[in-house]
């Protein structure tokens, strides 16, 4: 079910439970300020959710709230798995839901990062 972005963060949610090691993820990346698993459902040959460590519901909480070094170490943290993966070359799409238009499902701020085959066309 899609969540309201407007919501406070509830530290309940499935990616909450995955940062405290509470929930099993196949992890690509983490540091400081990010950790980047595996989506459990697939929607293209690689797809991995990049989340940050702080406690944000999604891109417009995190864009208001978070720190400068949250900010740029997430965003950095987004480059350098793709890099690492060795997806730049090919390349590759992001992408935020933020709320209800959007069908955002996990109330913790999560960027896909989708690639493996030609991705078309961006769908409104
Ligand atoms: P949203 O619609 O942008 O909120 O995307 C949520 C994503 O989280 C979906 O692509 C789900 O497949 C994914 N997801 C949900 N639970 C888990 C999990 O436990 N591990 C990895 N991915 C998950």
């Amino acid at each position: 079910m899609a969540i309201d972005a407007t919501q406070p963060y509830d530290d309940s949610n499935i990616f909450a439970r995955i940062l405290r090691g509470e929930i099993p993820s196949k992890t690509v990346y983490d540091d400081e300020h990010a950790l980047a698993f595996h989506d459990i459902n697939p929607q293209a040959p690689t797809h991995i959710l990049v989340i940050p460590k702080g406690a944000y519901v999604s891109w417009d909480d995190f864009s208001a709230r978070a720190s400068e070094a949250e900010i740029a170490g997430f965003v950095r943290a987004v480059g350098k798995v793709a890099r690492d993966l060795g997806l730049v070359a090919p390349g590759y799409r992001l992408l935020a839901n933020v709320g209800r238009d959007s069908h955002q499902e996990v109330p913790h701020l999560h960027v896909h990062l989708f690639a493996g085959r030609p991705l078309g066309p961006m769908l409104a």
